[in-house]
């Protein structure tokens, strides 16, 4: 746990530019002490259109849509499974691999595709991108390495996390507690690296 913001009436509030409800649990348990708001804390249902060919581009896309349009300061993470026998499939196309958005399907494409590949080695991949209601952007992309595994293993966290083996856990990421994963992930290592743009934030903020 990272802990910048000094305790006080006043907070630096950042909206999550996210409708998954996991990506939001898990970025809040990085910066407890930062007020995160998720869009369906503040009823918002639209989102930008992902069509952007990098995680980066996305990331950028989402933010910047949240920001100048509601007048915030937002934070957007795009990320995705990248697997190294599959010409780095399904990447930015991770969410809707199998066309809908449906982690079930999803996976079971994945297993379908690689279960004859010999080289199951595969990264996750997260880039954040916070940004201002003028546009200024701040980014940091990060990955997490493991390999894929045909039979699931565990309930927790989300999308291919069953699937995906941790060698430093002997585990598969659903596995794992929040606080393990958050030690490892992509995200959290994408999070971590923007720690120095959180504290100028912050001050900024409580000279206003
Ligand atoms: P996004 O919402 O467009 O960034 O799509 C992210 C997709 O990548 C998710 O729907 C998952 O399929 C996959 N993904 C990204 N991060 C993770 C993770 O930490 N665990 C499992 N799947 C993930």
């Amino acid at each position: 746990m990272i802990e910048y913001y000094k305790s006080g009436d006043r907070m630096l509030e950042i909206v999550i530019a996210s409708h998954n409800p996991n990506k939001v649990k898990e970025i809040k348990e990085i910066y407890p002490t930062i007020n995160f708001k998720s869009l369906a804390d503040l009823n918002i249902y639209d989102e930008a259109i992902e069509d952007g060919t990098t995680f980066k581009e996305n990331a950028y896309k989402k933010a910047y849509y949240i920001a100048s349009k509601y007048n915030v300061i937002a934070l957007a993470d795009d990320s995705g499974l990248c697997c190294l026998g599959l010409n780095l499939e399904p990447g930015v196309h991770s969410a809707r691999y199998a066309k809908n958005h449906d982690d079930n399907a999803n996976n079971l494409k994945l297993v379908e595709k690689i279960k004859n590949i010999k080289n199951k080695k595969a990264y996750y991949a997260c880039a954040i991108c916070i940004c201002l209601p003028n546009g200024v952007a701040y980014y940091k992309e990060k990955r997490c390495y493991g390999k894929i595994v045909l039979e699931p293993k565990g309930s927790n966290g989300f999308g291919y996390d069953p699937y995906f083996y941790l060698k430093k856990y002997k585990r598969t990421m659903a596995e794992i507690t929040l606080v393990e994963k958050n030690k490892i992930s992509h995200r959290a290592k994408a999070l971590r690296g923007l720690r120095r743009i959180f504290r100028k934030l912050n001050k900024k903020y409580d000279n206003q």
